[in-house]
């Protein structure tokens, strides 16, 4: 089951690529593994995935040790402040920057812990009440703030767009997302590369490679439907 979705994820992924001209290398797969098991995780890995995405600092700690050193683990969700400190160590990059505060957090313990870590700044492209990210209006100045922090590298951008049963609805968002990392590059801000575009997840991850994501994070269509306790 899970060895058919990682082809079958893998085999859009491709098709997208060609389809938009990209290359395959440009693209890295997530496999989002929040609620899902260490044997399930294990599963996915056996088929060649390093890259593994969380959404709570607990269950990156429960998974850290049970599964092996190689696994780049991604955080993905909404963190609080007081939590940066167990995951600095852990994870290979934030994707969920929101705040300017959580930035200097993340910035505070990676020094403490004499690391550097890569951040992307979530941005609320779709304007949801319900999401988190920054205002997009907001993005430049909180970027050229953040940028000058010690300990951390700001890579780039990520958004978690609108549920859409039709996945082409969203290509718009994931467009002014490219057009808004494409003016931040611009700026050659010190520290700020922009090379990751995180974007796109499993309802429409295809039409987030063809407006440029260059990280999906696709959870359902590996692991199957989640279920919350
Ligand atoms: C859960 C989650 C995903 C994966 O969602 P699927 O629809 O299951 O692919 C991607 N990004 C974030 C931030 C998530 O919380």
């Amino acid at each position: 089951m899970i060895k058919e979705n990682v082809l079958k994820v893998r085999e859009n992924i491709k098709n997208a690529c060609k389809e938009s001209e990209r290359s395959e290398d440009e693209v890295r797969l997530i496999a989002v593994s929040k609620t899902k098991p260490v044997e399930m995780i294990r599963e996915v890995y056996d088929e060649g995935i390093r890259d593994f995405g969380e959404n709570k600092v607990q269950e990156i700690m429960d998974k850290y040790d049970k599964l092996p050193s190689d696994i780049r683990w991604h955080m993905i969700g909404h963190l609080q402040t007081n939590k940066v400190k167990y995951i600095i160590d852990k994870v290979y990059m934030i994707h969920s920057v929101d705040s300017l505060k959580l930035a200097r957090e993340i910035s505070k313990e990676a020094v403490k812990k004499n690391v550097n870590m890569p951040i992307l700044i979530e941005v609320n492209m779709g304007g949801e009440e319900s999401k988190f990210g920054i205002d997009p209006k907001d993005a430049v100045s909180m970027i050229e703030e953040a940028a000058l922090l010690p300990g951390i590298s700001i890579k780039g951008l990520m958004t978690v767009a609108p549920y859409v049963e039709v996945a082409e609805k969203n290509s718009t968002i994931f467009c002014k997302m490219r057009e808004l990392s494409v003016d931040i590059k611009r700026k050659n801000i010190d520290n700020v590369s922009m090379e990751c575009l995180s974007m796109g997840m499993s309802g429409d991850y295809p039409v987030a490679i063809k407006e440029g994501a260059t990280c999906i994070r696709v959870g359902t269509s590996i692991f199957g439907e989640r279920v919350y306790k």
